[in-house]
């Protein structure tokens, strides 16, 4: 797959897929990056998510410290669960408005998980 510099900007409702997104903490530790494809336009696309606490030493369970709203439940996990994410693949493509939120196709969509494959603990 390479990025579709032909796909026209287009909104529409958020698609869903199970294509894989990653997500790791910024260095600075105060936001969560999902990175991943952008399922319409194949362009590399990261979402930053501000988690506006202070990092902490260590480096599992310092996300879900951070995130600290969903005890119990893995949060980066919740993240992709969760949010809506739009293309910011950075390239401007044919017929985007100037004032878009973000640059890239227009496209958004939600990460659904995968069908079950024996993950256990
Ligand atoms: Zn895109
Ligand atoms: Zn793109």
């Amino acid at each position: 797959m390479t990025h579709d510099f032909t796909t026209p900007y287009a909104e529409g409702p958020p698609v869903q897929t199970s294509a894989p997104f990653t997500v790791r903490t910024a260095p600075d530790g105060r936001e969560v990056v999902v990175e991943g494809l952008c399922p319409r336009c194949q362009g590399a696309t990261a979402s930053p998510f501000p988690v506006g606490l202070p990092g902490a030493g260590g480096t599992k369970g310092v996300l879900s410290r951070l995130l600290g709203r969903t005890a119990g439940t893995d949060a980066a996990g919740d993240v992709l669960a969760t949010e809506v994410f739009f293309c910011e693949c950075g390239y401007a493509h044919p017929q985007q408005p100037a004032d878009v939120p973000f640059v890239g196709c227009g496209a958004s969509w939600r990460v659904v998980a995968p069908p079950p494959g024996g993950d256990g603990a």
